[in-house]
């Protein structure tokens, strides 16, 4: 994460520590209990030495105020207060790189309790995480309604300064750089690649069933509404073109 982002939830939230009100007891132990009772929990924490080899390989530690070793300490020893506050920045600085997890003499994996943390900073709308996720809503809408994060119209030097002058490379004729990939679905500048009505709406279905949806009604009402419309009116148009192919 990014020194921006980790400015701006302390910019939004505050001094966790000494601003917030306090945690009832019962809210601090469903948190711990929801990190607990994931399946993963168990394979991820084993024990812990306390011995920091995982804070000493840890690149986000260089840059911030984190530590892996104190995170898993504050969930092997079960410090309620500890957990909540952790969950209000500091896992947000993790970069998911695992590094942790390959050194751990005990075969912890930090990364993924981070993992864990920040799924259950989402599923109790915490504001540490609706305010490290809003930037990517812009990323979620394009995703859902094109089925592509990134698309070649979006590749252009306002959006990617820091190309410098490489971004001629791509910045060229888009059509007709694309024309000449030969597979049909890459024939678009507006999309990545054309993805299938029913891929869609499988998609759709897998997020709905594992609770991914869910997650987004937590964090960004608004955008959750947006995208209920978008996927309503790609299932319409599912329905119509199975009508289509009954009629034939
Ligand atoms: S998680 Fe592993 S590497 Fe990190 S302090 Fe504990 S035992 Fe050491
Ligand atoms: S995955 Fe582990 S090593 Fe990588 S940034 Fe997160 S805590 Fe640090």
């Amino acid at each position: 994460m990014s020194h921006s982002t980790t400015s701006r939830i302390q910019e939004h939230i505050g001094d966790p520590v000494s601003d917030a009100p306090p945690v009832e007891r019962e809210k601090l132990e469903e948190i711990f209990q929801d990190i607990q009772a994931d399946l993963r929990f168990d394979h991820e924490l084993n024990g812990c030495l306390n011995c920091g080899i995982c804070t000493a390989t840890c690149p986000a530690a260089h840059y911030y105020d984190f530590s892996p070793r104190e995170i898993v300490q504050l969930l092997w020893t079960e410090n309620l207060e500890g957990i909540h506050d952790a969950m209000q920045e500091k896992i947000w600085s993790c970069a998911q790189c695992y590094t942790c997890a390959a050194r751990c003499p005990f075969g912890n994996s930090p990364g993924g309790l981070v993992m864990l943390m920040r799924e259950t900073a989402i599923k109790h709308g915490m504001e540490s995480a609706k305010s490290v996720l809003r930037p990517f809503s812009r990323v979620m809408l394009k995703l859902i309604s094109t089925g592509n994060q990134l698309s070649p119209d979006m590749i252009n030097p306002e959006g990617f300064a820091d190309w410098g002058p490489n971004i001629a490379k791509v910045d060229a004729p888009l059509t007709t750089l694309r024309k000449a990939i030969p597979m049909p679905t890459l024939h678009t500048t507006k999309t990545a690649w054309e993805v299938n009505l029913k891929t869609s709406i499988e998609l759709y279905t897998i997020w709905e069933e594992t609770g991914v949806l869910d997650s987004l009604e937590t964090i960004d009402e608004n955008l959750y509404d947006v995208i209920c419309d978008i996927m309503d009116e790609k299932r319409d148009d599912y329905e119509d073109f199975l009508d289509e192919l009954e009629d034939d």
